[in-house]
């Protein structure tokens, strides 16, 4: 008998510190067959449909929704998708029955009506007549938001173990091989998880540094040792989400005792309490910075966390550049998403000087827009195909990227790429495509925490993490938590 998988996907990061809502505009979204038709882009979606296809399953693809890391988002918009869901899962059940589902997830998504939609998703799922006992598997992000609730629902959720997360993917393939696995063996196993006294900024996530590489080596090590255990997850947890249970979390998947699991959890936690100074990571002075990279070999990478794209953040933070005028930096580069910029620079021809109004848009901590007269250089549709397949963006959009209609401007020596849409910095070809060869630059400011380390480590010679004001910073103590469970410390 053909085994059919309801498949479906929700996607968002939210963070809850910035004004705006995201809203269905914002998303991007496939239905049924669509959703198919991302085999081979490089998804958690496609890593899915790998193992669909090997194993022989029917697929039944419901809907997918996505949308970049941005402020809380609308609850008519998990609404949307849950009535899009609950349709598809009740036709399914009584047109030839279901034998599992699985769902991409994120896992750190906020709405106007929820702090914990991806519990609440679980429990509808499990309240439709039918799925009462159905094995829901799925794969989740490194920085999800881990609930009791999702615990309580789910079968099997896996998360990334990559930060910069370059196994997302992989991680699907996981997590539907799990799946694969309870329908062979008739082995329904089910979660536990242990949620932490801790939150970490994305800074001190990255797992090839402690505390992050020590977690993940004792969670390979747990499941070598019991068999029971089919798989363990370290969530680093999302800083940016003031929700009950932010932080840091361990869950695992397994069909022995519970006896077995709170020994596991337990060593997990404990292990992370004894590293939690190491979960935040010093950052330099913005000037300090620059005054020793000068002079310095080239490219010399200024990471700026407090404008993280990918966690959130709007992208059009100015102090980095302020910071390279400012010390007469040149043959330096910059990506600042200001659709504005690029709207003034519509009749610019190459060569014209044109007064412009650059960022301080997005973020009401940012010092605001730099006034600067550019020499327009070149424009385009912004459309990049990834260098690097194993991209986190390709986890989340696929292997082509729409930056938007796209400029690049010069001013005193530094180039300025400015987007309309933000785009994270973790894949060269968002500069190459447009001109700007990265490692040619001398000093290159990059809106990232972690995650651009992938991309950008290969080429830097040097790389500065640096403070600087922003909705993403590392000073968690600056950031006003009301509804976080207690107790809970934020590490800064
Ligand atoms: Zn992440």
């Amino acid at each position: 008998m053909t085994k059919r998988i309801l498949l479906a996907s929700l996607y968002h990061e939210t963070h809850t510190f910035v004004d705006e809502i995201t809203g269905l505009a914002d998303f991007d979204i496939n239905r049924g067959d669509a959703i198919l038709a991302r085999r081979g882009d490089g998804s958690t979606i496609d890593g899915f449909l790998e193992v669909a296809e090997r194993e022989g399953w029917e697929v039944v693809p419901v809907s997918d929704y996505s949308a970049l890391p941005s402020g809380t988002a609308d609850q008519a918009v998990f609404e949307k998708f849950w009535n899009e869901l609950d349709a598809g899962l009740r036709a399914a059940l009584a047109d030839g029955g279901l034998d599992g589902v699985w769902l991409g997830l994120h896992g750190a998504m906020v709405t106007t009506g929820s702090v914990d939609p991806e519990g609440e998703l679980l429990r509808r799922i499990r309240a439709v007549p039918g799925a009462e006992s159905l094995p829901i598997y799925g794969v989740f992000d490194l920085h999800a938001t881990f609930t009791p609730l999702m615990a309580e629902h789910a079968t099997g959720l896996v998360g990334y173990r990559e930060n910069p997360h370059t196994d997302a993917r992989e991680s699907a393939v996981r997590s539907a091989d799990l799946l694969a696995r309870t329908l062979r063996e008739g082995v329904i196993p089910r979660m536990h998880v242990r949620n932490a006294a801790l939150i970490w900024p994305p800074t001190g996530t990255g797992t090839a540094d402690s505390p992050m590489r020590d977690l993940e080596a004792l969670a390979r090590q747990i499941e070598a040792e019991h068999s029971d255990i089919w798989a363990v997850n370290i969530i680093a947890g999302y800083s940016f989400s003031d929700v009950p249970f932010a932080g840091v979390a361990f869950s695992l998947i397994t069909a022995g005792s519970e006896d077995e699991a709170t020994a596991a959890l337990t060593d997990l936690e404990q292990l992370a309490t004894s590293l939690r100074e190491l979960g935040l990571p010093e950052e330099w002075d913005l000037d300090a910075a620059l005054a020793d990279a000068k002079g310095k070999p080239g490219p010399v990478v200024i990471v700026e966390p407090a404008d993280n794209i990918g966690g959130g953040a709007p992208g059009d933070c100015t102090s980095v550049l302020r910071g390279f005028l400012r010390h007469g930096v040149t043959n330096a580069a910059v990506a600042i998403a200001d659709a504005e910029s690029v709207r003034a620079l519509d009749d610019a021809r190459p060569g014209d000087i044109v007064r412009l109004s650059i960022g301080g848009k997005g973020s009401r901590l940012d010092p605001g827009p730099v006034e600067l007269d550019v020499t327009f250089i070149s424009r385009s549709d912004g459309e990049f195909t990834l260098e690097d397949r194993n991209s986190h963006l390709a986890a989340m959009q696929g292997v082509h990227i729409s930056m938007g209609p796209s400029a690049v401007v010069e001013a005193q020596g530094i180039k300025i790429l400015l987007n309309s849409r933000k785009t994270p910095p973790f894949d060269l070809g968002q500069f190459r495509s447009q001109g700007i060869i990265p490692e040619d630059l001398s000093l290159i400011g990059v809106k990232a925490a972690v995650a651009h380390r992938r991309a950008y480590d290969k080429i830097a010679r040097a790389s500065y993490t640096v403070t600087t004001p922003g909705p993403c910073t590392s000073a968690l103590k600056t950031l006003p938590y009301r509804r976080l469970r207690q107790p809970v410390f934020p590490v800064s």
